[in-house]
């Protein structure tokens, strides 16, 4: 309050307020401490000063920070600004590529959708071919049996219960199995032992059931690009050609035995006149009768001919089997074509064996059959001047024949048909119009039937070699 006053007073004249002692004591102690605040505003204001030089200097710094700050966000917002720039076009660049990978995508799924289409396509083309093949198999008229890359049977149509006598349970018992175990269901039996448990390649083997069933099975390796895919068995009915062939060769046996008695009646009364026993005759009639007779023995050799094929084919060719030596059966048959080698200018040799040959257990007629066939053709188809040689030889397990001549030989094509019924080579027919193309069916089934081999070599106009081996009889 005092302080108030003083300082209200403080404006007045300083003589008024002299007059008062106490006034001055007052005013002095006033004065001390206005001094004394003088001094406090001083130091105050000084402190002020400080302060505010103190707070420039921070603002100063401040400003300096600020002014860092700045320049640093600035930089910063550049960076942000140009990372901002770079991120918007890798994203965009990120876009594009993925746009692209959307549309590619869409591409490949189009292009699988199409594959899709074209499999399922060719998936319900496989499955109609499937079918059909199905269809012909089940529908085929021979009995058929599909055997898979591992020789299981993976198929047999409905004939197959027909052929065998076999119920459809007794097939599927045995699909999936090997054809040796085939036998498990009795039927096929007679298949098993026919094809001796393998599936090797069967042609054309005849299966006798019963008088009123003969089968001809067959057996083929199916491939295709890859490689094999399996062995098909084919069964093809042949009763009826059976049948028939057996009634031709019936009708061929009777027809040659009923003609054998007339013919042989015929020959003997030829062979009569021509010796002069019912009288003489004159060289005309001779003549007439020489040419009738030879016609005649050649009928009986085409009868014997047609006999041997019938009995052939009837599998009743061997009768006696008898222990010989075939140099001595051959030996002598060359004998009795001396004369004929003569008439035709003809040289013969005959090649004996170095040494003693072991003995042989034949048929011995049979055997002549044989050896007199290749000798006949060895001289039909030489010419004049030819050279004929029989050899025999052989060793302990075969005695082997062979007649080789310097003839005409055989055509290179159609060597593989020689020793088929009634086949005549082209060159032979031209120089032997005679012949009725039996003679080598003949002697190659004695020779087989005897277990023996038979085969030739020849040379176009240069000749030929037949040769055939007889197996030695064993202890
Ligand atoms: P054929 O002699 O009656 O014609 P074959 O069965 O004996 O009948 O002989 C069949 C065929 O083999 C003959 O027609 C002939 O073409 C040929 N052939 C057989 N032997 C000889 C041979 N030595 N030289 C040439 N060809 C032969």
């Amino acid at each position: 309050m005092i302080q108030n006053n003083s300082s209200d007073n403080n404006n007045q004249p300083l003589a008024k307020r002299l007059g008062n002692e106490g006034r001055i004591n007052e005013l002095a102690d006033l004065k001390d401490q206005v001094a004394a605040r003088d001094a406090e505003l001083i130091r105050i204001k000084r402190e002020r000063d400080f302060e505010i030089q103190e707070l420039n200097e921070i603002k100063a710094q401040l400003e300096d920070a600020k002014n860092v700050l700045e320049v640093r966000v600035s930089a910063k917002t550049k960076e942000l600004r140009d990372l901002t720039g770079n991120l918007e076009k890798e994203i965009e660049a990120r876009t594009r590529e993925l746009q692209e990978k959307v549309k590619e995508s869409e591409q490949s799924r189009v292009a699988l959708m199409n594959m899709l289409e074209d499999m399922e396509d060719l998936r319900r083309r496989a499955e109609e071919e499937k079918e059909k093949t199905l269809a012909i198999i089940t529908n085929f008229a021979d009995g058929l049996l599909f055997f898979d890359s591992n020789d299981d049977l993976a198929l047999a149509n409905p004939q197959i219960e027909t052929c065998f006598a076999v119920s459809k349970e007794d097939i599927l018992s045995v699909i999936g199995k090997k054809i040796s175990e085939l036998e498990k269901v009795a039927g096929f039996k007679p298949l098993v032992e026919l094809v001796a448990g393998s599936l090797k390649k069967i042609s054309r083997k005849e299966l006798f059931l019963s008088e009123k069933l003969v089968l001809e099975v067959s057996s083929l390796e199916v491939s295709s690009r890859h490689g094999k895919i399996g062995t098909l068995v084919t069964i093809h009915d042949i009763t009826r050609e059976k049948t028939v062939e057996r009634m031709k060769t019936e009708f061929v046996s009777i027809a040659a035995h009923q003609l054998r008695t007339p013919i042989s009646a015929i020959k003997w009364t030829l062979r009569m006149i021509l010796d002069g026993d019912l009288g003489p005759i004159n060289e005309e009639q001779r003549d007439f009768l020489d040419k009738t007779y030879k016609s005649n023995e050649r009928m009986i050799n085409l009868i014997n001919d047609l006999l041997n094929v019938t009995r052939i084919e009837e599998g009743r060719h061997l009768y006696n089997l008898i222990l010989v030596n075939l140099e001595d059966i051959v030996s002598a048959l060359v004998g009795t074509y001396s004369e004929l080698f003569k008439q035709k200018r003809l040289t013969l040799e005959f090649e004996k064996p170095k040494k003693a040959l072991p003995q042989v257990k034949i048929d011995v007629e049979k055997m002549r059959l044989v050896v007199s066939n290749l000798i006949e053709n060895a001289i039909k188809y030489t010419p004049a001047g030819g050279k004929i040689s029989v050899s025999v030889g052989g060793d302990d397990a075969n005695i082997k024949i062979s007649v080789r001549d310097t003839g005409m030989g055989i055509l290179k094509d159609q060597e593989p048909r020689i020793f088929t019924k009634y086949f005549r080579g082209s060159n032979a027919i031209r120089m032997e119009t005679e012949g009725t193309g039996l003679g080598l069916f003949i002697a190659k089934n004695i020779v087989e039937t005897h277990g023996g081999k038979i085969d030739f070599v020849s040379r176009e106009g240069e000749g030929t070699i037949f040769t055939f081996l007889v197996p030695v009889a064993k202890n």
